[in-house]
């Protein structure tokens, strides 16, 4: 070290506090990077890696970015999962003795960063902390561009970490090191580039001073502890005020459905399977918000279906009121089109980072809530009336900056031009002084022209050498002797200046300095007035975001012709033409085939759908699952009636067909995901199977299936709509008495087949893939064979549904027979290698036992 020059001394010490960023170290105009630094950045950034003598001999690698682009070099290390520490000059080099010094001013990172397109407009951008303590999980989610801060714990559990993770698509996650191995591990589920820091240094008072001594003390401890290390965490990168944070909001985990990753995924709640798009999905069909606040509430809703039946009416009330009445719909549409994105704009005015620009945006904001707030008073609903009681408009906010900013300021807050005429008589002065400056100087050129006698005399100003007369060479011969001072020669020109120019000058800089710097103070001044009033800006832009997302729901429930669902605390689910919305909506010319759900308790809980490929019965489940869960939003469903049931939880699985989870793990992730249902799922739940069992062995995979469903409708007793392309599991009508078959009609003219996706009840001929075999042309011998090798099939499954009653019991007491009998639903050879497999299998489960 010490052979380093002092200045790669002064970068190694603070690399050293910065080890898991990049160190951008200001250097005159650039920012530099040095060591492996500047080998990884010349590679991810594209940029030229050169050497630098650092005194050891051989050079050290380096490159570097100018400063004034350094934006979009960050942001794309940012969106490529780096952290980025940024590194000032913190003393003017002119009075420096020895290196400059230097300090780190602020680590941005993909979790923390405020500004550019990595901080897309419609999402959040979440950063999570992850702890845990005496057996308790916390959760602490942020988005510091909008200020928002949830709270959740719950016990140590960490598949309920994962689907809460799941929920936030986070940038960032800090925490204990396990917790972060584990969610590493599960990386699958967060599809794009997260970084893990581990993190144990809290900052408890400080916490306490942002939220207030009450709110704190309010949380458990595991949640201070949650909360203290995330901020502890933002105050280290940040280095600056977080006045955004205003409030924490804690939630319990029991107050919204559950939706696992793989659910929300297979349901395409706000993505698409395929494309990982929005489009395409429930979200982008209910998306007709009109704010960037309303879009981003309306994800939070679609992520967390509410189980508290009075707030989803409170909801339901509002979007019933606004989808009656076309003109208030299209009056709030007007207004809130005008509206920006107020809680990004209150972000930046806390963290300091707003512009003259981002205040106009705000008081432009704030002139729409009067009227706003007087359309929700009179409108029809309660729950707008209710909003609009609350609704602080801000008035005096919009009445400030009106005042003092500028109509049409400038992007840059030091070059002046941004504060009103008016609003500060020692400016009005100063500005005064610098127009009555700059007039003297325009008599100046009309008398020196006239003593001179030369037209083309100008009068000019450049930066280096300030005012000048400017005299072409023609014209030099007419100046008068000694009047002038030469200042700078051009090809054919010369410029002097005079001493009463020189004084006159010193006066307008002098002007424009102090005009631009107070210019500069009265605006930090404003948006630190402004900032002192964020939590009503924030509780003003909650309650915009409200109504955009009621109008939202409101245009798609009119749209689509949805009604306005019945829920119950009960068990029954009635849904009479109910569609799914999203393939509806995206069907060209073709009309979507409406069926019903007919679901209740102690008499049809599981639904056995059968039916081919391609009949309709994925879509119809999901539909079925798309339909509970607009309910629970606050939205209107697709159908013609609909009487919902709360449903606390909803697990979908989805066979191999699903191709994100590729290889041969399918059948074990799918076998995982059963295991958590089994344990997790109550009488409350909704399960949906497609194809279960599908990536083993044909016996197998209907044994499991069998074993399964009986497993669902014995010990759960939930609903559950089962698809299946094993027809020999109808068979199970018979035994379980909640369970009744359906199948999607086809039919068949000639050699097509006609899909009619029509529910209807009863199983699907089974025979239907011979039959098809048969229009294929297969010789007569193996469609007869085929024949008869099913109907042996389907004895042994009435023998197997006849005698499972007592497999049932052998389920429930876990008895020697247990796996053997279910496995036998093939044909006889299989039988007896599936009761020697499950023997040994018995063997090996005693001796782990053991
Ligand atoms: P399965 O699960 O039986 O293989 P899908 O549910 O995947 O069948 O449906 C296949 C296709 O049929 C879907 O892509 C959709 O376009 C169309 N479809 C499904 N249900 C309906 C319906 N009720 N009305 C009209 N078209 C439908």
């Amino acid at each position: 070290m010490a052979n380093y020059t002092p200045m790669i001394q002064q970068y190694l010490s603070v690399k050293a506090q910065a080890k898991d960023s990049f160190l951008f170290f200001r250097l005159g105009d650039f920012y530099e990077m040095f060591f492996d630094d500047a080998i990884l950045a010349s590679k991810e950034l594209e940029i030229t890696l050169t050497g630098r003598d650092g005194g050891i001999g051989e050079k050290i690698p380096m490159c570097g970015v100018p400063y004034h682009s350094a934006e979009s070099y960050i942001q794309r290390l940012i969106e490529k999962g780096y952290k980025v520490a940024i590194c000032e000059q913190v003393e003017d080099p002119a009075t420096a003795k020895g290196v400059v010094r230097r300090e780190i001013v602020r680590v941005v990172t993909p979790g923390t960063i405020m500004e550019g397109k990595t901080v897309a407009e419609h999402t959040n951008n979440y950063i999570l902390c992850v702890t845990e303590q005496n057996n308790n999980m916390a959760l602490v989610v942020c988005d510091l561009s909008t200020g928002e801060l949830y709270v959740t714990s719950a016990p140590a559990n960490k598949e309920w970490l994962r689907d809460e993770i799941g929920l936030y698509d986070p940038s960032e996650i800090i925490g204990d090191s396990e917790l972060l191995e584990w969610i590493q591990s599960q990386a699958s589920t967060l599809g794009k580039p997260v970084v893990y820091t581990p993190w144990d240094r809290g900052k408890e008072d400080i916490s306490r001073k942002q939220f207030g001594e009450a709110a704190w003390l309010r949380l458990e401890p595991e949640r201070q502890h949650g909360i203290s290390l995330l901020v502890g965490y933002l105050n280290e990168t940040q280095k600056r005020s977080l006045g955004q944070l205003t409030k924490i909001s804690a939630y319990e985990p029991e107050q919204y459905m559950i939706l696992d990753p793989f659910t929300r995924r297979n349901l395409e709640l706000v993505e698409t399977v395929r494309e990982r798009s929005k489009k395409g999905s429930l979200l982008w069909l209910l998306d007709k918000t009109e704010t960037s606040m309303g879009a981003r509430l309306l994800r939070r809703w679609v992520d967390k279906p509410l189980l508290q039946r009075t707030r989803i009416e409170e909801r339901l009330e509002a979007v019933d009121a606004l989808q009656r009445d076309f003109i208030l719909r299209e009056d709030l549409r007007i207004l809130l089109q005008d509206i920006y994105d107020l809680e990004r704009l209150t972000g930046r005015i806390a963290f300091g980072s707003a512009n003259g620009r981002d205040l106009i945006a705000l008081k432009a904001s704030l002139r729409q809530a009067p009227a706003l707030k007087q359309l929700c008073a009179s409108s029809a609903s309660t729950t707008l009336g209710k909003i609009a009681a609350n609704m602080d408009i801000c008035e005096d906010l919009a009445e400030m900056i009106e005042a003092s900013i500028a109509d049409e300021p400038p992007v840059s807050v030091r070059d002046g031009g941004i504060i009103k005429k008016g609003y500060h008589v020692h400016l009005d002065e100063l500005r005064e002084a610098g127009a009555n400056g700059k007039r003297w100087i325009a008599e100046l050129e009309a008398s020196e022209r006239k003593l001179t006698g030369i037209k083309s005399l100008k009068i000019g100003y450049n930066k280096v050498f300030g005012y000048y007369i400017e005299v072409t060479k023609a014209n030099l011969s007419m100046l008068p002797e000694g009047r002038y001072e030469r200042k700078q020669t051009l090809a054919n020109a010369e410029r002097y200046v005079t001493p009463e120019l020189k004084e006159k000058e010193r006066l307008i800089l002098e002007a424009e300095e102090q005009m631009v710097d107070l210019e500069y103070a009265l605006f930090q001044e404003v948006r630190e007035k402004v900032a002192t009033e964020i939590t009503r800006l924030q509780s003003l832009a909650e309650k915009i975001a409200e109504i955009d997302v009621y109008r939202s729901l409101a245009v798609v429930a009119s749209d689509g012709r949805f009604v306005r669902p019945v829920l119950s605390d009960g068990f029954d689910l009635i849904i009479e033409q109910g569609r799914h919305p999203v393939v509806e909506s995206v069907m060209n010319d073709a009309a979507f085939i409406a069926n019903g759900t007919d679901l209740r308790k102690d008499e049809a809980s599981i639904l056995l759908i059968t039916g081919p490929n391609m009949a309709g019965k994925s879509t119809y489940m999901r539909q079925v699952a798309l339909i509970s869960i607009l309910a629970q939003i606050g939205s209107f469903v697709p159908a013609t009636k609909a009487e919902i049931p709360l449903v606390d939880r909803i697990f979908t699985r989805i066979g191999a067909a699903d191709d994100l989870i590729g290889g041969q793990s399918t059948f074990m992730v799918e076998m995982a995901d059963i295991q958590i249902m089994t344990e997790k799922a109550t009488p409350r739940s909704l399960i949906i199977i497609d194809e279960l069992g599908r990536g083993t062995s044909t016996s197998e995979g209907m044994a499991i299936a069998q074993a399964v469903i009986e497993y669902v409708h014995d010990h759960i007793g939930c609903k559950a709509l089962v698809s299946t392309h094993f027809h020999e599991l109808a068979g199970l009508e018979k035994s379980l008495g909640n369970l009744r078959n359906y199948s999607m009609a086809v039919q068949e003219s000639g050699d097509k087949v006609h899909f009619l996706r029509k529910l209807i009840p009863g199983a699907a001929d089974s025979s239907y893939g011979i039959y098809c075999a048969r229009l294929a042309g297969l010789p007569n011998s193996i469609i007869d064979r085929a024949y008869g090798l099913l109907q042996g099939f389907e004895q042994a499954t009435v023998e197997t549904a006849a005698s499972s009653q007592v497999e049932r019991i052998s389920l429930q007491g876990n008895s020697a027979h247990d796996g053997q009998d279910n496995a036998g639903t093939g044909s006889k050879l299989q039988t007896v290698s599936a009761g020697e497999r499950a023997e040994q299998d018995k063997q090996l489960r005693a001796q782990d036992n053991g």
